[in-house]
């Protein structure tokens, strides 16, 4: 099958078509009218999606090949995300499946994000993780540990119990004055700076769960008193501040992800969402491939923040299961694994 996956559920308007699992295109049009805001203001990001979803389908379909009659099916983001956005990728994927009368199927991002490992690219296979495997989930609206057993079998075995990860470093990133989103800067910076300069305090929390937003608290704690006895403390410091906190937010989901691969035996380890560009945490990764045997998988950065190969490699596996929804769909913000 030839299928068209629409993503849409932030601030990016992502197009891609999957012909089987071999990615063909996939297109993501980014939205620049947030960073001024510091964060993503949803009404803008609705309507910015509007603007955009139509040229970016027909990129997807022209850098594919392909014809709109080309295409089987039509996979969506259905949650979770900012109701707007999805609301733009949802009605148009409704109307796109009643226009060329062919399946429309829903798909959950989170499951997406993990699927994400499966995406092959053309004339080369890679390697993918074998069932049962553990995805650490890393984004700006996520982090958690999944057990992933099957393609569309997964179960949540640790999550944040408040802060993500990505957020905690755009947080923090913005406490030093750093533009939005922090994370990318945060470890080019990072690379400069000693890691063990400063230590923050780790939370305790049991299980395989986590929590960032003690961290963030500690942190604007830690500046606020470092810049009553120096006013220049963070510029002065800027490399060694972000190295050091790399390394704190790096620990703490690799404690949690060490201690998940023990218990349950796994030893195929992947890792997914928009944090996995980070360097740190790509080396923690390798570590922990010499450390305890890990096979690691870690996917493409295009395939990593929010994009449409994704939504369309996991309409494929739904599409083989002839899992269809019908035009009763509606978005659902907090979509749940
Ligand atoms: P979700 O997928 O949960 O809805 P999202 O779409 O906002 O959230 P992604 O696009 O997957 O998240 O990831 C964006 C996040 O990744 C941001 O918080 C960003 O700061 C972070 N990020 C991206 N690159 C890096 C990096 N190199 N180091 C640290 N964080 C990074
Ligand atoms: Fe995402």
């Amino acid at each position: 099958p030839v299928i068209l996956g629409i993503e849409s559920s932030c601030d990016d308007t992502s197009a891609a078509i999957i012909k089987g699992d071999t990615i063909l295109s996939n297109v993501v049009a980014g939205q620049k009218v947030h960073e001024e805001y510091g964060g993503v203001v949803p009404e803008l990001a609705s309507r910015a999606h509007q603007q955009n979803i139509i040229p970016v389908v027909h990129k997807a379909l022209k850098d594919a090949g392909v014809t709109v009659s080309d295409i089987s099916a039509i996979a969506f983001t259905r949650g979770p995300g900012l109701l707007g956005s999805l609301m733009v990728g949802t009605s148009f994927a409704k109307g796109f499946a009643l226009a060329r009368n062919i399946p429309l199927i829903e798909v959950n991002h989170l499951q997406a994000h993990v699927l994400a490992h499966f995406i092959q690219e053309p004339g080369q296979q890679h390697k993918v993780p074998e069932f049962p495997f553990l995805c650490l989930l890393v984004s700006g609206g996520n982090s958690q540990i999944v057990l992933v057993r099957d393609y569309l079998d997964m179960e949540i075995i640790g999550q944040t119990i408040d802060d993500a990860a990505g957020e905690a470093f755009d947080k923090c990133a913005k406490v030093m004055g750093l533009p939005y989103p922090g994370g990318p800067l945060i470890d080019k910076l990072a690379k400069e700076g000693n890691p063990n300069a400063f230590e923050f305090a780790k939370p305790r929390i049991p299980d395989f769960d986590y929590s960032f937003s003690g961290l963030k608290t500690s942190f604007l704690y830690f500046l606020r008193d470092h810049i009553k006895e120096d006013p220049g403390f963070i510029d002065n410091h800027r490399a060694d501040l972000c190295a050091s906190l790399q390394k704190t937010i790096v620990d703490i989901l690799m404690e949690k992800l060490v201690a998940a691969a023990r218990k349950t035996g796994i030893k195929e380890i992947a890792l997914a969402g928009g944090v996995s560009a980070n360097s740190g945490l790509r080396q923690a990764f390798l570590d922990g491939q010499k450390n305890y045997g890990w096979n690691i998988y870690i996917p493409k950065f295009a395939y990593t923040t929010d994009n449409a190969a994704m939504i369309a490699i996991t309409g494929y596996f739904k599409y083989l299961r002839k899992q269809f929804v019908g035009q009763d769909v509606a978005p659902f913000a907090r979509m749940i694994l």
